[in-house]
């Protein structure tokens, strides 16, 4: 049977839970204990695929093709395990199940109410997970932050499952932050006893806590903590602000929380192994000649819209034992002065997946730019779509060429609905979603990149490739290279008369690891580092020669 980590949040959001799951996962992963993460989301949204980027930061989606949190992305990556859609939970989905029931007469009756429906519900999706991945632990992420309205009724199951599995096979973590007064030089436990006083008003009662702060916690402090929220000492454990995410693991388990855990939740682990694990983050320590990339997008204001690209950029450097140095680009900003001096000094240019009209020019600029210069080009979804834009008006002569996505009567439509999309008017859920297969053309770089033939990549997208155009834009140099083994749809696109400038229909930043780059980031940075760009250093003629 199955045993529940739960990991709730306390004082302030954004306080690293979801790295805490992804990290307790990479913990108990290295003792051979195994794992599956799941992420319940307070929200009424079903999902977070109709959010805007600006509310939400990235969707993140997995293989079957469920839009989910970002978090899931950081689970899949630590763990380095494909999630599925039984991993996100929302209060949307957990209610309109719960109503369906209603109508269907499933309860007949009986009054419909939190506690008991609701929150059996809510249990139902911990069992099915525990069911399906038959992991021996499954860590769940309560979202938001304890005293929210929204997450109560995800506490009251939380709380519910110490009596229905037993105690011995339930975990609760609390993760705090202790804000630093600079007018004391002091670290403050206050809101973190609050904060545990709220859990146990619902009748939860943390077995750790983990204590983030940006400041040293004393053993004081540890001690005030243990005292005064009733937790054994060892189980206090500090995360202090680490300059890479990836170092959260190495950091917990040095404090003893795999122990702790294994401990509490009687288990049986088998040695632990983080070697692996500290040598890549040795590796992201050192420093390392930066390869400059210029990150072409709409959303770029908030970062974590492009949260998966921006990692598998850095794991594509990290291979080449290089570094990244991003430079955000709103797309809007080449479109309005025709100036292109930003990316003069970018030596790979990316166009990320994206929706809706707006900054769509300023896109295309920048895919010209890197068609005309030969600096290498990664477009993901929408980034192809734009490619493909661009080498149509070069190609055609025109400026006409467009997406119907973006220009509804263009006398070119290259790119269009996919026929199955037509007349379908809802919004969510409604997209091509997750993997499908992709035959690669020998030779190309697309190929040489995989290493195989076939692929299985993530989509998220409604419009795609119009093929009308296909011989005409592959007369004029463009590569068809991926497409779907029925040859019916484009997958990848590439120019022929280009160093390395590749786009996919899929998104393949979701399924980057750290330590297993996916091979068209690598094979882009690959071909990026080595690209002389204006401000670049190149090396010194040191030969005395050249003094004489
Ligand atoms: N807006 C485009 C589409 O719907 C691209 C989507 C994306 O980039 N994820 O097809």
């Amino acid at each position: 049977m199955s045993r529940y980590i739960f990991v709730t949040g306390g004082v302030v959001s954004s306080v690293g839970k979801g790295i805490t799951v992804a990290s307790i996962g990479t913990i108990l992963k290295s003792h051979q204990i195994t794992v599956s993460a799941q992420k319940l989301d307070p929200y009424l949204n079903v999902d977070p695929g109709t959010m805007s980027p600006y509310q939400h930061g990235e969707v993140f989606v997995t293989q079957d093709g469920a839009e989910t949190d970002l978090d899931l992305g950081n689970y899949e990556r630590f763990i380095d395990i494909d999630l599925g859609a039984e991993s996100s939970v929302t209060s949307g989905q957990i209610y309109s199940s719960v109503i369906a029931k209603e109508r269907r007469g499933d309860f007949l009756g009986g009054t419909i109410q939190v506690v008991p429906h609701v929150t059996t519900e809510i249990k139902e999706r911990f069992m099915r997970l525990a069911e399906k991945s038959k992991a021996e632990v499954v860590i769940i992420e309560v979202g938001g932050t304890v005293g929210d309205i929204e997450g109560q009724p995800f506490l009251e199951a939380a709380r519910q499952m110490r009596n229905d599995v037993g105690r011995d096979n339930v975990l609760y973590v609390h993760v705090t932050l202790l804000p630093h007064l600079n007018s004391t030089q002091e670290v403050k436990t206050k809101p973190t006893q609050h904060s545990v006083n709220e859990l146990r008003r619902i009748g939860i009662q943390p077995d750790i806590i983990i204590c983030r702060s940006d400041y040293p916690i004393s053993e004081d402090i540890r001690n005030k903590i243990s005292l005064f929220c009733d937790v054994e000492r060892r189980a206090v454990i500090p995360m202090p602000t680490v300059s890479t995410i990836y170092e959260v693991p190495l950091v917990l388990e040095e404090e003893g929380l795999g122990q702790l855990i294994i401990d509490k939740l009687k288990l049986k682990p088998l040695s632990s192994d983080l070697k692996q694990w500290q040598k890549m983050v040795n590796l992201i320590k050192t420093p390392r000649e930066p390869v400059n990339i210029a990150l072409v997008g709409k959303y770029v204001e908030l970062k974590d819209a492009y949260f998966s690209v921006r990692e598998a950029l850095q794991h594509a450097a990290l291979h080449h034992e290089r570094d990244v140095e991003l430079n955000w680009v709103p797309s809007e900003t080449l479109e309005n002065n025709g100036d292109n001096s930003v990316l003069r000094s970018a030596q790979g240019i990316v166009v990320p997946g994206g929706f809706g009209v707006r900054g769509i020019e300023g896109m295309v600029k920048a895919a010209t730019y890197a068609r005309e210069n030969k600096i290498p080009y990664l477009g993901l979804c929408l980034g192809m779509h734009v490619m493909v834009i661009e080498f149509a008006r070069h190609a055609l002569g025109s400026n006409e060429p467009n997406s119907t996505e973006f220009d509804a009567t263009t006398t070119y439509p290259v790119i269009d609905l996919l026929p199955e999309q037509r007349g379908k008017e809802a919004k969510g859920g409604t997209m091509r979603l997750g993997n499908y297969p992709c035959k690669l053309a020998n030779g190309s770089h697309a190929a040489i990149a995989y290493g195989q033939s076939l692929v299985y990549e993530r989509h998220r997208h409604r419009y795609e490739f119009n093929n009308k155009y296909r011989k005409q834009l592959e007369a004029a140099g463009m590569v068809c290279s991926g497409l779907s083994p029925d040859g019916k749809l484009v997958e990848v696109c590439e120019l022929a008369d280009h160093p390395w400038m590749v786009a996919s229909q899929f998104h393949p930043e979701f399924t980057s690891r750290p330590a297993r780059p996916n091979p068209l980031f690598r094979d882009f940075i690959g071909a990026a580092k080595d690209i002389l760009r204006e401000g670049a250093q190149p090396p010194l003629p040191l030969s005395s020669e050249r003094h004489k």
